[in-house]
């Protein structure tokens, strides 16, 4: 499917200068760190799946990867334990919850379901085969990188601040490690979770990481691939389309129709398979926790580039 460049850049400008003056949403509070990050930051990103990259407002500015950093430890996960049985682990079913319920564990026999919420998070940290918690740090930390195709960084000033605020967390990792769901020490997991989603990224990384999915695991950028089983990008669309966007999930897929993932740090992801990856980062979030101008942002690239997976019909030759 060929989109005329011209009218990404066009439809990048037009949502930044839509959706700049929406005032709507809070700050994260629960963690300290991302309630100072100020409010009025808007970036956008597109790149294709060729390695075109388009941007705009506050597209460089690092922020924190929070919650986005799930997608990319389940691709290592998937790519290293194999998708059956991450797939029987794990799970693959939206729990209709918070994104860090303990009641959706409890009714559901202590399995996580999706990787996209916090215990399937942890739980899919502690499959990626390694001998101590700092391999597998390092194993995710490289991951994201290849995605991104630069170095991404840990964050000390978010990680203290997560680690020093991530009790409810540490509960549920204990709650699946009694329920046989947690592979390994639990605190190490959830430790390994916390530094994940206190990494840095900018709204260009973002759409690259997107990007690098929507080209079936070869960063577009680099040239180089992120995974080694291409086989593995088709569920991770379909997680995301489950539960990247939390409670919203279900009213992003009937209205957006893209795979997507948010996070607490304000970053919104969207991926057209085969063709490119949208991204937006503001602070303000709406109640189901995605921010209000990157996810009004993204929808409206998409709509205006006439890309929805549910269109299939539309890209027939
Ligand atoms: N580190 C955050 C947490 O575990 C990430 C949550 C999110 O972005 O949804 O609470």
């Amino acid at each position: 499917m060929k989109i005329d460049k011209s009218a990404i850049q066009a439809a990048v400008q037009t949502a930044h200068s839509d959706f700049t003056s929406d005032q709507g949403g809070q700050n994260a509070s629960y963690i300290p760190y991302l309630a100072s990050v100020d409010p009025a930051l808007f970036g956008i990103s597109v790149v294709t799946a060729d390695g075109e990259v388009f941007e705009t407002g506050d597209s460089s500015f690092e922020f924190a990867l929070e919650s986005i950093s799930k997608v990319f430890s389940m691709a290592r996960a998937m790519d290293e334990v194999g998708l059956p049985q991450f797939h029987e682990k794990v799970g693959a079913d939206p729990t209709g919850e918070p994104f860090n319920s303990v009641i959706a564990v409890a009714l559901h026999d202590d399995k996580p379901l999706s990787p996209l919420v916090n215990a399937g998070a942890m739980s899919t940290v502690s499959l990626i085969p390694a001998g101590s918690a700092e391999e597998r740090w390092q194993k995710i930390l490289a991951t994201q990188s290849a995605f991104a195709g630069r170095e991404i960084k840990l964050s000390d000033a978010v990680n203290d601040s997560e680690q020093s605020t991530n009790f409810h967390n540490r509960a549920i990792a204990w709650l699946l490690y009694s329920g046989g769901t947690m592979y390994s020490d639990p605190m190490e997991a959830c430790d390994v979770y916390t530094r994940q989603c206190s990494t840095l990224v900018t709204a260009v990384d973002l759409a690259t990481m997107g990007a690098t999915i929507a080209a079936r695991g070869t960063n577009p950028l680099t040239k180089k691939a992120a995974i080694t089983h291409p086989d593995i990008v088709p569920p991770m669309l379909a997680e995301m389309t489950m539960e990247g966007l939390y409670t919203a999930s279900g009213d992003w897929a009937y209205r957006v129709g893209l795979p997507g993932k948010s996070g607490v740090g304000g970053g919104v992801l969207a991926v057209m398979p085969g063709v490119l990856a949208i991204a937006a980062f503001s602070p303000p979030l709406d109640p189901a926790g995605n921010s209000v101008r990157a996810r009004k942002a993204v929808a409206q690239i998409a709509s205006a580039l006439n890309l929805n997976l549910y269109n299939a019909s539309d890209y027939a030759t």
